[in-house]
């Protein structure tokens, strides 16, 4: 066994004690395996020890990693969860089966243009900058349930959930719960939040995703 395939099991043993306390039914979390700055070699123990759902933040190292990764594995579900420009639609549209990063108009509207272009519908999140950090991507909170009612009523598309990327330095908790009060009001109902640190705590207050990397694939 690698490290890798024996953190990916502890990982798991914790999600399910964790989804347990909440008083969560099973199956009600997903884990994201975040496999960013790791190579195919470093990936392919961890598919073969059965995880299928992983996160990648850039659509070039995607693109370069995991047709071939995939191939041998059609069950695999890619979600980008890393900033899109407009100019990487039309490949992000093609390659990814989620993508967890719609936060404004142009990036919306790009996406409905090549999903009706592909034919092919990659499900939606819309991210949301909790902490109102300017280096972070994602929509203001605020603008967050109209922001999604554009998506649907103007672009046509449908919004599958939030994510958001708690401020590093400050307690999560909050922002959880920010994100959760946000999905409701918007009508959506996954969470994307919580990574290798928080994700326990994400998981009380209702993620249905977690995105992990460093706790199974070790330190970037
Ligand atoms: C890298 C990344 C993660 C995983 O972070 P870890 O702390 O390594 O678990 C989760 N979400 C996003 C958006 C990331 O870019």
């Amino acid at each position: 066994m690698t490290d890798a395939v024996s953190r990916l099991a502890e990982v798991r043993a914790n999600i399910e004690r964790a989804r347990k306390a909440a008083g969560r039914p099973a199956g009600a979390v997903t884990l994201v395996a975040v496999s960013k700055t790791f190579d195919a070699d470093a990936v392919r123990p961890v598919i073969e020890a059965g995880q299928r759902v992983f996160g990648e933040n850039r659509v070039q190292e995607a693109a370069a990693k995991w047709p071939a990764l995939k191939a041998g594995f059609p069950d695999i579900e890619l979600r980008l969860i890393g900033p899109l420009q407009s100019n990487k639609a039309r490949e992000a549209v093609a390659l990814f089966d989620v993508i967890e990063t719609v936060d404004r108009e142009k990036i919306a509207a790009e996406l409905a243009k090549e999903i009706s272009k592909q034919g092919r519908a990659p499900r939606l999140y819309v991210q949301v900058n909790t902490g109102l950090e300017p280096q972070k991507a994602g929509i203001d909170p605020r603008e967050a349930a109209s922001f999604v009612a554009r998506c649907r009523e103007v672009h046509g598309l449908s919004i599958e959930g939030l994510m958001a990327i708690p401020p590093a330095t400050e307690n999560p908790g909050p922002h959880f719960a920010l994100l959760a009060g946000l999905a409701r009001e918007a009508g959506v109902d996954k969470l994307s939040m919580g990574m290798s640190g928080d994700y326990e705590t994400a998981i009380a207050f209702g993620a249905s995703g977690v995105r992990v990397g460093s706790a199974i694939f070790g330190s970037r």
